[in-house]
């Protein structure tokens, strides 16, 4: 680490407003050399356009068309044979990435399996983890909250026999505040915990960025003797995470925002150690899950035997040609480190804040908590005055972000492709016409 990181990490860091200062940073990031594996749209000029979206759909690294070639190469050649002799065999293909997942989520690399997409994942790990009985019969949810996870919560109480509008208890920010509090979190579970099954909230709120504090979370809900899952949609590949450590029963993840893993990826599920060995557990079973050692005995038995850890949740064999870009995307986080990528992300986004707040203006406010460990990559500004209009003047100077309706722009440099230089463009962009 450079001097200027290690000054820039120890929290307080003295930015400058200057454009040099800016190519100051780029050029002490041990991390600069990353953005050379990532495709970066071109604008108008050819110039690469500012991509603030990693958190709605990374960048496509380059090393995933020679990788997916590859594959398509030993299906034209190898066919069948492919499963067993292939470059990197089909039949053994999850098992590529258990460390990779096992690392940015903080797992045992046999609690982690990737698979399926994030909303069939929470699917399948409510079927196993939601176990409502008698009065221990709600589920701890945020407010606000992404619509799949509500839908995919409500359908699960409902084929238990539960009215959801009674079933989902919601933890919201105080009145005239954008973020959840951890200690009303902690307050709801010390006074309802007996009444709730299952606490399922996300590790980073997908709307205001807020990273949600897990190991407090999970162990006020432990002490109540609650099942708890997160939504790791946000978090994963944007905050390093301990999710064996802090005894958090499961999660679900997607890999096309800050993991890179392309449109649609294959996703990501964690069963803890205490459950993955518990065959008893109801579970939606596929022969993928079935025990390697009996699985192609196939019509000659009837019992599902799942193998231990959570690969044994698989329903479908793999599908590759996703999975090899997801494969890509992850060697680049193997190789860089988790908590290498976040020690950039904290002196960068933090950067982005000094900059906008700086120049405080009563047209917008930054809603992420300030708390650098309760702020990821992502900035969400709430805009007060014509907040659609200024969303489109960003877009027309290509610099790219996105709007959540009503009033929220959200911001989410990446730390592997993304430039202290772009913050402060984008910065200068942002406070001429607000
Ligand atoms: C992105 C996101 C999803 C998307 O679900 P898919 O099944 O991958 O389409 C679900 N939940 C949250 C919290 C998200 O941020």
């Amino acid at each position: 680490m450079s001097s200027t990181q290690a000054a820039a990490s120890a929290s307080v860091v003295n930015y400058e407003p200057t454009e040099e200062f800016a190519r100051g940073l780029d050029e002490a990031d041990p991390l600069a050399p990353y953005r050379e594996r990532f495709l970066i749209p071109a604008g108008r000029g050819g110039e690469p356009i500012v991509y603030f979206c990693g958190n709605s759909l990374g960048l496509q690294p380059r090393t995933v068309r020679p990788m997916i070639e590859q594959e398509l190469d030993d299906w034209a050649t190898l066919a069948v044979d492919a499963h067993l002799k292939g470059t990197r065999p089909w039949y053994s293909y999850h098992e590529l990435f258990a460390d990779s997942a096992a690392a940015i989520v903080g797992a045992k690399p046999d609690e982690v399996v990737m698979m399926n997409s994030l909303t069939v994942n929470i699917h399948l790990m409510l079927v196993s983890f939601l176990k409502p009985t008698g009065t221990r019969n709600k589920v701890l949810m945020e407010h606000p909250a992404f619509p799949s996870d509500i839908y995919a919560v409500r359908t699960h109480l409902r084929s238990r026999g539960l009215d959801p509008e009674k079933s989902i208890i919601r933890a919201m920010p105080r009145e005239g505040e954008h973020v959840i509090r951890t200690e009303d979190i902690e307050a709801l579970l010390d006074r309802r915990g007996d009444e709730i099954a299952l606490v399922w909230l996300p590790g980073v709120n997908f709307l205001t960025g807020q990273v949600f504090d897990m190991a407090r979370i999970t162990a006020a809900a432990k002490r109540r003797g609650c099942m708890v899952g997160f939504d790791l949609a946000h978090a994963a590949g944007n905050v390093p995470m301990k999710l064996h450590d802090w005894g958090v029963d499961f999660a679900c993840w997607c890999t096309y925002k800050y993991l890179n893993g392309g449109p649609g990826s294959v996703g990501g599920c964690f069963v803890h150690e205490k459950h993955g060995r518990n065959p008893d557990l109801q579970r939606y079973a596929g022969w993928w899950g079935d025990d390697p050692d009996t699985r192609f005995q196939m019509h000659l038995k009837q019992a599902f035997i799942p193998q231990p850890g959570a690969a044994g949740w698989q329903v479908s064999n793999p599908p590759i040609l996703s999975m090899t870009a997801l494969k890509a995307s992850l060697d680049i986080f193997d190789e860089a480190g988790i908590h290498a990528v976040r020690e950039k992300s904290k002196i960068l986004t933090g950067y982005l804040r000094w900059l906008l707040q700086r120049n405080s203006t009563d047209r917008f406010q930054v809603i992420t908590p300030a708390d650098p460990e309760a702020q990821g990559c992502q900035l969400s500004i709430l805009v007060h005055d014509e907040p659609q209009a200024r969303h489109r003047a960003l877009i027309g100077r290509e610099m790219i972000c996105d709007f959540r309706e009503p009033d929220v722009i959200r911001i989410a440099p990446a730390p592997l492709y993304n430039t202290f230089h772009e913050i402060w463009r984008f910065s200068e962009a942002l406070l001429q016409q607000v």
